[in-house]
């Protein structure tokens, strides 16, 4: 059995966050690989050492000093190394690099330091090796993954030792150059490493437990999500939930490796476990509707037309919406009428023009925007094919007056999303909650 764990910058933001990472491996032979983000913040207002690095950089690229900066970063680096009492060796090289620090180095080999360091800070501290992922995270000339080269060096690198640590968060290009992947893109990391190593899970240690399913900021403690596929993920982060990206989930989804949210504050707390089919004896809960998750700031572009052919005059909307790069997020039909909604951010500085087009295009009747406009989506697999949820939903929403502006369906009945008023967002939100997903 191989799990692949990965623990964010907030559990391996200090001694105190080591230790805890070193429990949890302990706890469990199996966690044999582990992947690290550089040390978070280990208060509110604390900094992240991957912020500290783009500001060093940039104080260097403008003939600043970033002496005090680096020393801050120095000073985080020594806290670990000497109250867990590692190799003073570490230490020093990261001393060295932070005081040779040059406008001529590049910027994504600078930032990259803070994964290099705190992995070989843990890995010194846990007895694993470490193994740098310039060495085993490929990317081709285009910037693509070099897949198969990857695997391979990650493979040969676990075979050979068996407990390894990796930064997480960059890779190496085919001339030797660091690059630096999205910010977060340790998650990105230890999804690559897992699928190369067909792990039997993957374990994204953070400083929560697992996904909630609603904005604890709207619902005020709200249930964990103790199940959910990926689609539902999908769904879920797509309509604004924070959770990882679709970057770090598509190489462990594409391997059919199950991915499990785990609090390093709260290693007793099973999280949340993503998988892509639920079992039925998985199945620990009865709620049919397994999130609630939602946006705000949409437009609702309008269309009336007497005897209006909708596919055509739809087709035009959509081709001229595409010209101005302006993505589509709902589409409700009528006989005589439809209409598209998009984030009203894409539509500004252009919405003249883009209307405009429209109305020369298909010459309506009436034409419509109406902005202010939340879209909240009530998502879970426990919906499809069960009749009567959406009338559920809608009665539950007209009782609390809450007019209804869109409603879409997913065509695999995954989710139902309502157009309501901005100002009624957290007010549906609370009343799906509150009826649906509490049980
Ligand atoms: N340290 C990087 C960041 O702050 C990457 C990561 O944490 O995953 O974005």
């Amino acid at each position: 059995m191989l799990k692949v764990t990965k623990f964010g910058g907030s559990s391996v933001a200090g001694p105190a966050q080591f230790k805890k990472v070193k429990a949890i491996l302990d706890s469990d032979p199996d966690r044999k690989v582990v992947i690290v983000s550089a040390c978070g913040k280990r208060f509110s207002k604390d900094h992240k050492l991957t912020d500290l690095l783009y500001l060093c950089h940039a104080h260097l690229e403008y003939g600043v000093s970033c002496d005090d900066i680096s020393s801050q970063i120095e000073e985080r680096f020594s806290e670990i190394s000497r109250s867990l009492s590692l190799n003073p060796e570490i230490e020093e090289e990261a001393k060295h690099c932070l005081r040779s620090l040059s406008p001529k180095m590049s910027k994504e080999w600078l930032v990259s330091r803070g994964e290099y360091f705190t992995a070989k800070m843990m890995s010194e501290y846990l007895g694993f090796h470490f193994v740098d992922a310039a060495d085993c995270i490929f990317f081709s000339s285009d910037g693509e993954l070099d897949k198969m080269k990857t695997d391979s060096a990650i493979r040969s690198a676990y075979e050979k030792y068996g407990e390894i640590v990796i930064p997480g968060f960059y890779g190496s290009l085919p001339n030797g150059r660091i690059r630096l992947m999205p910010r977060g893109g340790s998650d990105i990391t230890g999804s690559i490493v897992s699928a190369a190593l067909s792990a039997d899970i993957y374990e994204n240690w953070t400083d929560v437990s697992g996904i909630l399913m609603a904005d604890p900021k709207i619902v005020p403690d709200p249930k964990p999500i103790h199940t959910l596929t990926y689609s539902e993920l999908r769904e879920l982060s797509f309509m604004g939930a924070s959770v990882l990206q679709e970057d770090s989930i598509l190489p462990v989804r594409e391997a059919g490796i199950s991915l499990n949210i785990r609090n390093t504050n709260d290693p007793d707390n099973p999280g949340s476990l993503i998988v892509e089919k639920v079992l039925s004896e998985d199945d620990d809960d009865d709620r049919f509707i397994t999130g609630i998750a939602g946006r705000k700031d949409f437009t609702v572009i309008s269309i009336q037309k007497r005897n209006l052919k909708v596919s055509e005059s739809l087709r035009k909307v959509l081709e001229i919406l595409e010209r101005f790069h302006i993505g589509v997020e709902n589409i409700t039909l009528g006989l005589d009428s439809f209409s598209v909604v998009v984030s009203s951010a894409s539509l500004e500085n252009m919405e003249f023009e883009v209307i405009g087009d429209i109305r020369k295009a298909v010459q309506p009747d009436k034409l419509d925007t109406q902005d202010e406009i939340s879209l909240v989506a009530a998502v879970g697999r426990k919906m499809t094919f069960r009749p009567g949820i959406s009338g559920r939903l809608f009665n539950a929403l007209g009782n609390e007056g809450i007019n209804i502006r869109t409603i879409a369906q997913g065509a695999d009945e995954l989710s139902i999303i309502v157009g309501v008023q901005n100002e009624d967002f957290e007010t549906a939100v609370r009343v799906l909650y509150e009826g649906f997903a509490r049980s």
